[in-house]
């Protein structure tokens, strides 16, 4: 029997694709034989950090210079980055060099002040990356870090919201609002009440997409709990598809993969958009 005593979103979504990379990479820790190819993260990894930065160090009391200065904060944080997030640049797939991910950076720069000053989305009392925790019965807490939650005193409004940085615009509806109801259900038993919005903030498409609060905290509690009691009864299977594998550090190991691989049409990695 697993041992288990929290789950988050990515862990359940992990499971949820394939219970057997959930396994490897979260049971048992496996270091996958080729590393991970961060090729197709690392630019909003680095944007996320620099906007955290930007509410926690309250940069945007820059004024004017906050813009230049974090532009000029672009190359170290990128540097930072790359100490613990490897980037194969020799792969087929990376058509952008480093020089032109920092640039992406810097150029995300202005287009996500611009976004959080259109959409209202900071105030002195604001914080990103905030760690909320919440039982849901007596064997596991779900948790959650937050991108931003955003309180505005004169307003009394309290805003969740989760960046992403997906490029095609097409795909910003499919995005799993799970994750957001996951939030809310935490924000909701550690403040006392759910936020008065939600929503994925798209970095490169000047988009807020806004979820009603409350309306699948049902449906995630059941999904978590669910998912709870499958993995302590050890059900672990490999689950191959297309979505799934494309982006699974251990592919190259895995016997399912292999078998399936074909089947899957798995396509190359410049045919993919994210
Ligand atoms: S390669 Fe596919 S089937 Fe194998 S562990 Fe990864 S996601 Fe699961």
């Amino acid at each position: 029997m697993t041992d288990i005593k929290t789950l988050d979103y990515s862990g359940l979504k992990d499971y949820e694709d394939c219970p057997q990379r959930f396994l490897w990479s979260r049971i048992e820790k496996r270091k996958p034989k080729i590393p991970e190819n961060a090729y197709y993260w690392i630019c909003g990894t680095v944007k996320q950090k620099m906007f955290e930065l930007f509410v926690n160090e309250r940069w945007y009391l820059k004024g004017k210079d906050c813009v230049p200065f974090m532009e000029s904060m672009a190359p170290k944080l990128f540097e930072d980055t790359l100490k613990w997030a490897k980037v194969d640049w020799s792969a087929s797939y990376a058509k952008l060099t480093k020089e032109d991910m920092i640039q992406e950076v810097k150029k995300g720069v202005k287009d996500g002040i611009k976004i959080i000053k259109d959409h209202r989305l900071i105030s002195a009392a604001s914080k990103s990356e905030i760690k909320l925790t919440a039982n849901i019965n007596n064997w596991f807490s779900l948790v959650g870090k937050v991108d931003f939650i955003i309180k505005h005193n004169d307003t009394n409004e309290s805003i969740i919201v989760d960046g992403k940085d997906t490029v095609d615009s097409a795909k910003m509806p499919s995005v799993d609002p799970r994750q957001l109801w996951i939030y809310s259900l935490l924000h909701q038993r550690n403040y006392g009440d759910y936020p008065n919005k939600l929503g994925f903030l798209f970095w490169r498409h000047d988009t807020v997409l806004y979820y009603d609060a409350k309306e699948g905290i049902e449906a995630v509690t059941e999904w978590a709990k669910k998912s709870f009691w499958d993995i302590k009864k050890d059900k672990f299977e490999p689950k191959p598809s297309q979505s799934a594998c494309f982006f699974c550090k251990y592919k190259n190991e895995c016997d399912a993969y292999k078998t399936e691989s074909e089947l899957l049409n798995i396509p190359e990695g410049d045919e993919i958009t994210f």
